[in-house]
C-alpha cells in the first residue's frame, strides 16, 4: 500500500454508496422461495408458516408457547394483557428504550412509573425498584438494552416478593443468554419485535413467548382475534 487512502491513496473497499455495506436484513434466494410459496398459495393470514415459525421460535427459546404478531408493538401490547394490566394499574418500565415497551399500557387504562437504568448493564436498575413500587403495581417491563441481558435475579425476587408480573422485551437480545437460561423466558412473558432493523430481522414482526398457559391465551385472543385455534 503506497498512501493511506485517509491521506489520499487508492481506497482497498470500493462501495457506491456507504448503505450498501450497511444492508439489512440479507434476503437469500431460500427467504424468496418462501415468501413467493406463501403468494402463490394465497395462504397469508395465521396459516400453516405462521405456526412452523412459532413452534421452532418456542422450541429455540425453550418456551411451551409462542405467538407470532404483526410487531414487536402488538407482541408487548399482547403480553401486558396477559398479565392482566388493566385500568388502575401501574406497570415499572426502565428510562432507556423505546416507546413500545411501556406506552400501550395507557390503552389498557394503566400508567407507566420509570425507574432508572443501571450505569453498568443500561437495563432497569433492580435497586430502582423500591422507590417505584406503589400499592397498584402490577408488573415490572424489563428491556435488555442493546443487547445486554439485565440483571434478572434480583429483579424476579422483588416481583416475586410484592406479587408482580415481570415482562421481558427481548427487541435487542433475541436468543441472548442470562446465567444460562434464553431471554424472554426468565420472567412471566417475553416480547420482542423482529422488524427489519433488529438483529432478528424478518420484516415486521412480533414475537411472544410465555410457559404460562393463562397468559398465552389472554395474549392469543388479543392479538388474534376469530383465529386462535
Ligand atoms: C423496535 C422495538 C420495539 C417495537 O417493535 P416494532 O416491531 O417496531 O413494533 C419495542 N421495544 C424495543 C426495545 C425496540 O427496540
Amino acid at each position: 500500500m503506497e498512501k493511506l487512502a485517509y491521506l489520499g491513496g487508492e481506497k482497498i473497499k470500493k462501495v457506491e454508496a456507504p448503505s450498501d455495506i450497511y444492508k439489512w436484513p440479507i434476503i437469500t434466494d431460500e427467504d424468496k422461495a418462501a415468501i413467493m410459496d406463501v403468494v402463490e398459495r394465497n395462504a397469508y393470514s395465521k396459516t400453516d408458516i405462521t405456526e412452523a415459525f412459532e413452534k421452532e421460535f418456542a422450541e429455540w427459546l425453550g418456551a411451551k408457547h409462542c405467538i407470532a404478531a404483526c410487531n414487536g408493538t402488538m407482541a408487548l401490547f399482547a403480553a401486558m394483557f396477559g398479565v392482566g394490566l388493566g385500568a388502575g394499574d401501574e406497570i415499572i418500565c426502565t428510562t432507556k428504550t423505546y416507546w413500545a415497551s411501556c406506552l400501550s399500557s395507557q390503552l389498557l387504562g394503566a400508567s407507566v412509573v420509570f425507574a432508572n437504568i443501571d450505569p453498568e448493564t443500561l437495563s432497569i436498575d433492580p435497586k430502582d425498584l423500591e422507590r417505584c413500587l406503589s400499592p397498584r403495581t402490577k408488573a415490572i417491563m424489563v428491556v435488555h438494552y442493546m443487547a445486554y441481558p439485565a440483571d434478572m435475579d434480583p429483579i424476579m425476587e422483588f416481583a416475586k416478593k410484592h406479587n408482580l408480573k415481570v415482562i421481558e422485551d427481548v427487541s435487542h437480545a433475541q436468543g441472548g443468554f442470562y446465567k444460562g437460561r434464553r431471554l424472554g423466558t426468565i420472567g412471566d412473558v417475553g416480547a420482542m419485535s423482529l422488524m427489519s432493523g433488529k438483529s432478528f430481522a424478518a420484516g415486521e414482526l412480533g414475537a411472544l413467548v410465555t410457559d404460562n398457559v393463562e397468559i398465552y391465551e389472554r395474549a392469543l385472543a388479543f392479538t388474534h382475534y376469530e383465529r386462535t385455534t
